[in-house]
């Protein structure tokens, strides 16, 4: 059969794995195994801002107090253990502006209620509260784990994580068997046949031999927890503790080219932008920064969300190494020279939801990074909805630094929709578009991504950040 013939003018995304060399491949492979390793690590905010600290300031970034204004001081800005900024100072006055990305370390979870231990049918459980969107059904009948921080009455604290190391135990929420699903479950819709309320985590099932005591089973999980942790149960209300799914990282494919996960949105493109910063060569003409940040997937709201004041004021703190007596204004206008890419995943088509996609539009899996117009839902409302100009521009600097990317969108119109933190960036006066990694089954505790697109998505940045 002869081979159709392409139109020079027509314009067409293509496989990142057809555009690249065996040397490339074997980088896109190896870059996937660092992925891997920092998303086994850091399955938390708290965790992933801990473990980005400890790996830059071995490579010589500085925390803002000992920094000095010099081209390529690298410097990084703590929020509340929670959010944390990477930059490196440009040889350009930073007035001219920066070049940023920003990205979000927080993923769909279940939290712990403040008080959630509980005694149900001679079963210890912990009552949660799901954190982002989540479909519910998803979080049943898998191993789960519990990371987080314990203040405890005197102010000392305990960081936990049990459940990643083989041989601690794990935790999980039992679904009810088929044999007696059809009315409480198979009469209802898919999305309603688990209830928030539900989601009821089994801890332990031994009673304490004590006739005096009332509830056995969930007063022998108060001893274990005391005797492990130095806990009491008060101690649940002033603490931090989310549940995530207790298994790892791994290759998907017998080819080997996607990684499953939980929490690659978007912990993917927070990686990406952060080993763009870390691997920087030379020293940036503007300076830049990247951003990660946390309570993205409930609105961003929060002194550690992107609503806050934090990123306006450690630009701020940046601007005064240099002029400590610097103006409102040049602060304004410096967010105002700036260009920015909100770092976020996207959705690829779903071979088997394709009626929700728009072929033409939505973006591939493996077709490399994603530049997005715009999100939004229904008439594109709450989007940021970037400039031609900006779309110009970033396209440029894609296709001369030979990136495979491709355009995207959420689905079909009035499918659905979302959003990122762009329009927060705008809002500082900033240029801003969409830029991130596609990814399959997103928001459930398994999603899938392209290692072409991971290291697409980490090129991409890097060239951003260096040419924006
Ligand atoms: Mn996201
Ligand atoms: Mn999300």
């Amino acid at each position: 059969m002869a081979e159709k013939k392409k139109s020079a003018l027509a314009y067409e995304s293509k496989s990142v794995w057809q555009s690249v060399n065996e040397t490339e491949k074997n980088l896109i492979f190896d870059f996937a195994e660092d992925y891997k390793k920092f998303m086994n690590t850091c399955k938390t905010e708290r965790e992933s801002v801990c473990c980005t600290e400890e790996q830059a300031k071995k490579l010589g970034f500085k925390d803002i107090n000992l920094a000095q204004y010099q081209p390529g001081e690298k410097i990084y800005i703590k929020n509340n253990h929670k959010n944390i900024i990477f930059a490196i100072l440009g040889k350009k006055d930073i007035k001219e502006g920066i070049n940023l990305i920003a990205a979000h370390l927080d993923a769909p979870r279940l939290d712990l209620k403040p008080m959630p231990l509980l005694e149900e049918g001679n079963m210890a459980l912990l009552k949660t509260h799901y954190y982002g969107g989540i479909k519910k059904y998803q979080w049943v009948n898998i191993p789960l784990a519990i990371h987080g921080r314990i203040v405890k009455a005197d102010g000392s604290t305990v960081d936990i994580s049990i459940g990643e190391d083989e041989n601690d135990p794990v935790f999980t929420i039992n679904d009810i068997l088929p044999h007696l699903s059809s009315k409480v479950q198979g009469e209802k819709k898919l999305l309603e046949g688990i209830e928030g309320e539900n989601l009821k985590m089994l801890v332990g099932n031994i009673p304490v031999n004590d006739k005096e005591i009332e509830e056995k089973v969930k007063e022998m999980t108060l001893r274990k927890l005391s005797e492990q942790y130095g806990m009491t149960e008060e101690d649940f209300i002033s603490s931090e503790l989310e549940v995530v799914p207790a298994y790892k990282a791994r290759d998907v494919g017998f080819d080997r080219s996607m990684v499953g996960s939980y929490g690659q949105d978007d912990r993917v493109c927070s990686y990406a932008a952060f080993r763009a910063t870390l691997d920087f060569e030379g020293i940036p003409e503007r300076t830049i920064l990247v951003f990660l940040v946390e309570k993205e997937e409930i609105g961003s709201y929060g002194v550690s969300g992107i609503r806050s004041k934090f990123l306006y004021n450690s630009i701020g703190r940046i601007l005064g190494l240099k002029f400590p007596d610097y103006r409102e204004s040049d602060l304004r206008n410096l967010l105002e020279n700036s260009f920015a890419i909100s770092g976020d995943v996207g959705a690829v088509i779903n071979p088997m939801f394709k009626e929700v996609f728009d072929s033409v539009n939505s973006p591939k899996m493996g077709y490399g990074i994603l530049l997005e117009k715009y999100t939004g839902s229904r008439g594109k409302s709450g989007a940021s909805d970037a400039s031609a100009e900006l779309m110009g521009k970033v396209r440029k600097i894609f296709n001369d630094n030979k990136i495979v990317w491709q355009p995207s969108i959420l689905g079909k119109v009035d499918e659905g929709g979302g959003g990122t933190v762009a329009l927060y960036l705008a809002d500082l006066g900033i240029q801003v578009v969409d830029s991130g990694t596609g990814v399959d089954g997103m928001h459930s505790p398994f999603e899938v991504s392209s290692k072409a697109d991971i290291y697409e998505t980490y090129r991409g940045y890097k060239a951003f950040l260096r040419d924006a």
